[in-house]
């Protein structure tokens, strides 16, 4: 069965910037469950899968602007050191922020007495990413998983 809109795919990944060592990976974890077509995974990787079939391995180039998108200038911000909890921080160091609009994952840049200035860029934009893909399986999305724009099950949600 080939990888197009409203399927669901399981897959292991190695992703690096381009040039370097890779940084994060899947491999001997579980697979990433994604529905295509829903935005679930960076655009450029996506189209890189449409067509392909279980068992399939490749390697891709995605540009940030398929990826993360660029860097943005003036997506610093100051805050209190008292949300970042008990841990260590350091400058350059990636954290969670339990923000209002959900988790998201920021650079410290400097830190202060009381409080931390922070990078809201996604720690990957304005990288180009190398990609290498191994495509476990690949089956039709049930009605529910489209309606939610995600997977249920193994690798996905669990309401
Ligand atoms: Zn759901």
């Amino acid at each position: 069965m080939k990888i197009e809109k409203d399927r669901a795919v399981r897959f292991h990944y190695t992703v690096g910037e381009v040039g370097q060592p890779a940084t994060e990976s899947s491999n001997g974890g579980e697979p990433l469950a994604i529905l295509i077509g829903h935005g679930n995974i960076i655009p450029g990787l996506e189209k890189a899968m449409e067509g392909r079939e279980a068992g399939e391995t490749f390697s891709v180039d995605v540009p940030a602007a398929e990826a993360y998108g660029e860097r943005r200038e003036g997506l610093n911000q100051r805050i209190p050191k008292k949300h970042f909890g008990e841990q260590r921080l350091m400058p350059g160091m990636q954290v969670v922020l339990q923000t209002n609009f959900g988790p998201r994952a920021v650079t410290i840049e400097k830190v202060g007495m009381s409080v931390v200035d922070v990078d809201l860029n996604h720690p990957m934009a304005g990288k180009d990413l190398h990609f290498d893909i191994e495509i476990v399986d690949v089956r039709e999305a049930s009605a529910e998983e489209v309606e939610h724009g995600h997977v249920h099950g193994d690798g996905g949600h669990h309401h």
